[in-house]
């Protein structure tokens, strides 16, 4: 039967933080409503919450009034937590016997060095769960009214990463170029010209559609449409800072374009 309340079903405990415990955490892109129940009940049993950069303030003031909050937030190359400070402050804070939620950006299975942290509580004897989250991906293609796979267009879809830790990363580019394909390019931006170079080496069509969903979920969301030959250009109408996807072979919907574009006045041009 309808109901206007949400009960949360009892077996949401088994996420539960208990002491000694880590419950690994996905925030969600940023909108506070994209966050789980699941999340939000780790969130509110938690005694320590070790967050990254991406989790806003707004969902880390659901956390349990008296949980100790601790930042160890991480930007693309700049200054960063060692990660093995992070798993050594996780290990550390469950031996404890506290209960540990450590959360991040998104899904936090996904770009989010989630299995080094296992690693870690695993060489340390200590128990974990993880809460998937909503990922970026998913939020940016929703906000530009599209799908990420579509029945004759793609039938998979890639999420990449622009670099990793030895420097830009390399891709199966000759795939990617194929037309149709759709991928979303996470941490793209300082990668995106050696990106762009990579596919049209491979043959992709200059003329494919990227868009650039900017803060996505969030209040200062913004989108920005281009081309795989016009990419440079929308690089630097960006905000400094903002997390940003890249959505490879993907434009808006029509519809989803006046909603929500901020276009710049250089790219407005294309779209006429
Ligand atoms: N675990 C995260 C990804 C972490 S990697 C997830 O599942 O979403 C960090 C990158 O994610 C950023 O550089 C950016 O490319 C992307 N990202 C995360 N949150 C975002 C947001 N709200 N809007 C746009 N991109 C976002």
């Amino acid at each position: 039967m309808a109901s206007s309340t949400i009960t949360i079903p009892a077996n949401g405990a088994a996420t539960l933080p208990t002491p000694g415990q880590v419950v690994f955490v996905g925030a969600g892109p940023g909108d506070v409503e994209l966050l789980t129940l699941k999340a939000l009940r780790a969130l509110q049993n938690a005694d320590v919450v070790i967050h990254d950069r991406l989790v806003g303030a707004d969902v880390l003031a659901l956390a349990n009034p008296s949980a100790q909050l601790i930042n160890v937030g991480k930007q693309g190359f700049g200054p960063s937590t060692d990660q093995e400070h992070i798993n050594a402050l996780i290990v550390r804070h469950a031996r404890a016997s506290l209960r540990v939620a450590r959360i991040k950006g998104g899904d936090c299975a996904l770009f989010a060095r989630l299995d080094e942290e296992i690693d870690a509580l695993d060489a340390a004897d200590l128990p974990y769960t993880i809460i998937p989250g909503i990922t970026a991906a998913s939020s940016a293609v929703a906000s530009i009214g599209q799908a990420l796979t579509k029945r004759g267009r793609n039938a998979s879809v890639r999420l990449l990463t622009g670099h990793d830790t030895k420097g830009f990363a390399d891709q199966d580019w000759q795939a990617l170029a194929r037309p149709g394909e759709v991928a979303a390019i996470y941490m793209g931006l300082k990668a995106a010209r050696f990106i762009q170079g990579r596919m049209i080496m491979h043959g992709a069509n200059p003329d494919t559609p990227v868009t650039i969903v900017e803060n996505a979920s969030r209040p200062d969301e913004r989108v920005i449409v281009t081309s795989l030959a016009n990419l440079p250009d929308a690089l630097q109408t960006l905000t400094s800072g903002a997390p940003a996807l890249t959505l490879f072979g993907l434009a808006p919907r029509d519809t989803a374009i006046s909603r929500h574009t901020t276009q710049s006045p250089l790219l407005s041009q294309e779209l006429a």
